[in-house]
């Protein structure tokens, strides 16, 4: 059963009527009956109504790392976007199954690319650079984009890992279609040291490319973004700047170039915690990312002065689809023995996409 069903939705709309306190002790129950056949993961991103439950939490790297390496779950409930689960679904066995407690979080970044649009701008960039030219896919993007890459010799890469593995591949091809962020991809290249007039940009919708001069690129970016990381501005840094001059900035590297140049820092989630969790007591440091993860340093490093990038900038819409209500219904299906919303890639897709994933795996 897939929760998308007007029927279904109706029947699911009593876990909101239900008070939370039972659905907490119902999903400990069902954690307990199961024990090492379930394993919940949840992405750094997730409310703490759902994070309570997650046996294993993390970044995008992490979890795929986790997914692959698990053998003894056999059902793994993922609390983050649609995305994440297929990747876990394409590293899992055959014997495993994915839930996503709701099919609707989705990604509007890994929506900005999809194949059709994908096979039209490798067919005009490769008629126009010979095929010397390499595909590089965020880890937030769908299984069929991956599967193109992985099919093209190409390779996932996420956040954490996005600076090794392009230097990586610039060494091996002379040019590289970067998709579906462009921030990430610009800030990646330019941090290797390229110069904006090695970056072009592919512009999806008018399937046309973008450059100052063409015979110079080495990477051509997407023109994606995440929605989230766009409400970070350089002007929120300054005005923090002026109101306490020993602030530290980090920002995640999906903020736009010139909010990356004005912070002190930039890193993934796993980079932005590490570098709180090191930051000296009483440091004032403002955080660029979703902010269920910013409140949640807030929370746990009281000592430290961790404030908001933009207090006013929403977390991700997709990410908070997933909720307690949602997490209890997935539970009680399985406990029922009808689990709900499995995540299941089309073979032929996932064999594509499992190319470019362990290639990012080996080169991690
Ligand atoms: S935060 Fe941005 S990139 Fe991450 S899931 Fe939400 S829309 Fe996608």
């Amino acid at each position: 059963m897939i929760l998308t069903d007007l029927k279904d939705k109706l029947a699911f709309n009593r876990y909101y009527d239900e008070p939370a306190v039972a659905q907490v002790a119902r999903i400990q129950k069902i954690k307990q009956q199961f024990g090492a056949d379930l394993l919940i993961v949840a992405h750094h991103y997730q409310k703490d109504e759902v994070m309570q439950f997650a046996d294993a939490r993390g970044d995008s790297l992490k979890l795929a790392q986790i997914a692959a390496a698990n053998q003894q779950a056999k059902t793994i409930v993922f609390c983050g976007v649609h995305f994440m689960a297929e990747t876990a679904d394409i590293l899992t066995s055959d014997q495993q199954q994915v839930i996503l407690p709701d099919p609707m979080a989705g990604c509007s970044m890994a929506d900005m690319a999809n194949s059709f649009q994908l096979t039209q701008a490798w067919s005009l960039l490769t008629s126009q650079f010979d095929d010397d030219i390499l595909p590089i896919t965020y880890v937030n993007s769908t299984a069929a984009i991956k599967s193109f890459v992985g099919d093209h010799g190409g390779v996932v890469v996420t956040s954490s890992n996005a600076k090794k593995i392009v230097s990586w591949a610039l060494q091996r091809a002379k040019r590289l279609l970067f998709l579906p962020d462009q921030h990430l991809g610009r800030n990646t290249a330019l941090a290797l040291g390229l110069t904006p007039a090695n970056i072009g940009l592919w512009q999806a919708r008018a399937n046309r490319l973008q450059a100052t001069n063409p015979a110079a690129l080495r990477v051509i970016l997407w023109d994606g973004y995440c929605s989230v990381h766009q409400q970070f501005k350089v002007a929120q840094i300054a005005a923090l700047r002026a109101q306490y001059p020993e602030i530290k900035v980090i920002v995640h590297p999906e903020c736009a170039h010139e909010v990356v140049a004005a912070a002190d820092e930039v890193g993934s989630t796993a980079a932005i915690i590490d570098y709180v969790q090191q930051a000296p007591r009483g440091a004032r440091i403002a955080i660029g990312t979703d902010n269920n993860l910013v409140g949640r340093l807030i929370k746990q490093y009281p000592e430290k002065q961790l404030m908001f990038l933009n207090p006013f900038s929403c977390s991700c819409i997709l990410m908070n689809r997933i909720d307690l209500p949602h997490l209890a219904w997935a539970l009680d299906q399985l406990a029922s023995g009808q689990p709900g919303n499995v995540i299941t890639v089309n073979p032929e897709i996932a064999s594509g996409a499992k190319k470019a994933l362990d290639r990012m795996l080996s080169l991690s």
